[in-house]
């Protein structure tokens, strides 16, 4: 369990989020897109680097 990286809470939101968004549109979405995808999407990112990178410093070892 201590190997397991946690999924921080505004992980947990931003797949929620990106959820929502395959089968609606929030108040925020426009015909160019929607600041609170974009910003689920850079969290999700983000999180996917981290635990990438955690992966490879976990082999290397
Ligand atoms: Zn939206």
């Amino acid at each position: 369990m201590a190997d397991e990286l946690t999924v921080p809470f505004s992980v947990t939101m931003a797949s929620y989020c990106i959820e929502f968004h395959g089968r609606n549109r929030c108040r925020t979405c426009t015909d160019d897109g929607c600041v609170r995808l974009a910003d689920a999407n850079q969290v999700i990112d983000q999180f996917r680097a981290l635990r990438l990178e955690r992966y490879r410093l976990s082999r290397r070892t």
